[in-house]
C-alpha cells in the first residue's frame, strides 16, 4: 500500500442514495409516511436539529410535525402526548429528541413510544429484536454505517470488526448489527487494556469513543477499513475550535479506507432516520392488510 493512499468513503453520496430509496419507497405507499418530533424546551441544538430532521423529511416527501412542548411540561403531559401519537393511525413514526429538560425522565418517554413507531430503534423490544437477529427498527447511527459501508462496497461478512465504545446508542447495536451481517465482532471500551493490540486485528475498526484521536496509526492494521464516528470539538488559535474524529489524521497513511470527519458518518444519522419512519409506515401498512378481517374493514 502507497502512503497516504486511504480511500475516502465519503457520507453525502451514500445519504443522499439513502433518502432516494426512503423517496422511491415512500412513493409506493397509499398515505405519506408522517414523522412525530417531539421537543420539549428550547435547548438551541435540539431546536436546531428537530428543524434540521423535518426540513429532510420534506425534502424526501414525507410528511412531519414538531410537537414542541414549553418547559413547564411534566412527565405525564409528556407520556400523554406520546399515547396520543401511539394511537394515530397517521403518525406512522415518533422520535422524542433527547435530551430532555433535567425535571423530566428520558427512561419512562422512550419506553412509552410504542415498538412499532419506534425510528431511534431505542425501544428494548426493538434492541432485543437485534440482538436476537429478529426484524425490527435499528439504532440511527449505526444502521446508517452499515448503509454508508454498503455503499462503498465494504465486505462485512467474514471480516474481523473491532468497535470502540460501548453506547447504547451507537457501540452496542452497532456490534449487534455487524453480527447480523456475520462479521467476527470485538467490542471495546474504556476498560479495555492495550486497545492497541485489540485495534490492529480489525479488517473493520469502527471508532465511537468521543476522544479526539485516540486511536492513532500505529494502531491500525494497514489496509484496514477506518470508520470514525467520533464528533469531538477541539479549540483552535482564532478561538473558534473545529471539529475532529476519533482517529488521528495519520491513520490516512496506514488505513485501506477511512470516513473524514466532517463529512463521514455524520450526514448517515437523519438519512437513516426517514428511512426508518418509512420502513415503520411500510410495516404498519402490510400489518393493516394482514389484520384485515374479511367482511370487516380496517380503518
Ligand atoms: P458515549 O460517551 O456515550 O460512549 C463512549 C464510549 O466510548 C463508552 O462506551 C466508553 O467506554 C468508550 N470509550 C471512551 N474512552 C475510551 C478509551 N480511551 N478507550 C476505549 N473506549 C473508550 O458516546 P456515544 O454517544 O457513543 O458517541 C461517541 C462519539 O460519536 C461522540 O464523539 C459523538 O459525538 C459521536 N456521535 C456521532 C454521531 C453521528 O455522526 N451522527 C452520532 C452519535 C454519536
Amino acid at each position: 500500500m502507497t502512503q497516504g493512499t486511504a480511500r475516502v468513503l465519503s457520507g453525502p453520496p451514500a445519504a443522499a442514495a439513502l433518502l432516494d430509496e426512503a423517496r422511491r419507497r415512500a412513493g409506493r405507499l397509499p398515505a405519506v409516511p408522517h414523522l412525530a418530533l417531539v421537543r420539549v424546551g428550547e435547548d438551541p441544538a435540539s431546536v436546531s436539529y428537530v428543524r434540521g430532521k423535518a426540513k429532510k423529511a420534506a425534502e424526501v416527501g414525507l410528511s412531519s410535525h414538531v410537537h414542541a412542548l414549553p418547559d413547564t411540561t411534566t412527565q405525564a403531559d409528556l407520556l400523554a402526548l406520546i399515547d396520543q401519537l401511539n394511537a394515530d393511525p397517521a403518525v406512522s413514526g415518533i422520535l422524542v429528541q433527547l435530551p430532555l429538560p433535567a425535571h423530566l425522565d428520558p427512561a419512562p418517554a422512550l419506553l412509552a413510544v410504542h415498538p412499532a413507531k419506534d425510528v431511534d430503534g431505542l425501544h428494548p423490544a426493538n434492541t432485543g429484536a437485534l440482538w436476537n437477529g429478529h426484524p425490527g427498527l435499528r439504532p440511527c447511527t449505526p444502521a446508517g454505517i452499515m448503509a454508508l459501508l454498503a455503499h462503498h462496497g465494504v465486505p462485512v461478512r467474514g471480516v474481523r470488526a473491532v468497535v470502540v465504545g460501548r453506547s447504547a446508542l451507537v457501540g452496542r447495536p452497532l456490534a449487534g448489527l455487524l453480527l447480523n451481517a456475520d462479521a467476527t465482532v470485538t467490542l471495546a471500551h474504556g476498560a479495555t487494556p492495550d486497545l492497541g493490540q485489540v485495534t490492529r486485528e480489525a479488517d473493520l475498526l469502527i471508532v465511537a469513543a468521543g476522544q479526539a484521536h485516540l486511536i492513532t496509526p500505529d494502531m491500525i492494521k494497514p489496509g484496514a477499513t477506518v470508520v470514525d464516528v467520533g464528533i469531538n470539538r477541539v479549540p483552535t488559535e482564532d478561538g473558534k475550535g473545529r471539529l475532529t474524529g476519533d482517529v488521528h489524521p495519520g491513520a490516512a497513511q496506514v488505513a485501506g479506507a477511512l470516513t473524514p470527519v466532517p463529512g463521514g458518518v455524520g450526514p448517515m444519522t437523519v438519512a437513516q432516520l426517514l428511512m426508518n419512519t418509512v420502513i415503520a409506515a411500510e410495516r404498519q401498512h402490510d400489518q393493516l392488510l394482514t389484520s384485515e378481517v374479511p367482511g370487516e374493514h380496517v380503518r
